[in-house]
């Protein structure tokens, strides 16, 4: 059996996170795929949880042994996403969701083109500002990063299959939701021809 991916991506700080925590809560059975990044892991933050957390060298081979299905430099920092858990979580019949930034989503575009994909919009980038500010986990210079970022990412938001606008968060649930288990959704992505 064939599972099926999903990418969902949006400027940081939009909610992604707190999103796909509401829809894991009442389907646990989606795998939430786990990057490797060089940033350093923020307070609470798991390893193996959240991310594999490692130093540049220890990313670079990963690159190396073509262990990634795809990889981005993002304020300064590496992520990507193993190759080999979404290989097997897919042909375990999962859904599995790459929550990943726009270099990694066009990357995915090319190798997987069955992927859905999603983009999640801010309300105003005032408002996007506000959301990473009272997260308060990032540095000031990590902060302008991250809404410079934001300006290009939102820029390319046409380029996904969906784009929602987490305003009120119920809302963007349910359009997730159905984005997800809806009808139109049921495309099953094999993974077969996913070879870079
Ligand atoms: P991302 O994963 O996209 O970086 P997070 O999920 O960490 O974003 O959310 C950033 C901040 O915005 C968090 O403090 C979160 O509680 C808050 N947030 C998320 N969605 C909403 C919403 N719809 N309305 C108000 N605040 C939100
Ligand atoms: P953060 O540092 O806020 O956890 O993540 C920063 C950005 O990196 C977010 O947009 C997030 O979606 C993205 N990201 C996380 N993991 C990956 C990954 O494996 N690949 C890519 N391309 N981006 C990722």
């Amino acid at each position: 059996m064939s599972g099926r991916v999903v990418v969902f991506t949006g400027p940081s700080g939009v909610g992604k996170g707190t999103l796909l925590r509401a829809v894991l809560a009442d389907h646990p059975g989606i795998y939430l795929s786990i990057s490797a990044t060089t940033r350093n892991p923020r307070a609470g933050e798991v390893e193996g949880q959240h991310y594999y957390f490692m130093d540049a060298a220890g990313f670079q081979d990963l690159v190396k042994r073509n262990e990634l299905l795809e990889w981005a430099e993002f304020a300064g920092n590496c992520y990507g996403t193993l190759r080999q858990p979404i290989q097997e979580q897919v042909n375990q019949g999962k859904l599995v969701i790459l929550e990943i930034e726009l270099e990694g989503a066009r990357q995915v575009r090319k190798t997987l083109p069955e992927a859905y994909q999603i983009f999640v919009l801010p309300p105003s980038i005032e408002e996007l500002e506000n959301r990473i500010r009272a997260r308060g986990q990032d540095e000031e210079s990590a902060i302008q990063k991250r809404l410079a970022k934001a300006s290009i990412e939102i820029g390319a938001a046409n380029e996904f299959d969906l784009q929602i606008t987490n305003d009120d968060l119920d809302t963007a649930v349910e359009q997730l939701k159905e984005a997800l288990f809806g009808q139109s959704q049921t495309t099953e992505t094999p993974l077969a021809n996913a070879a870079p």
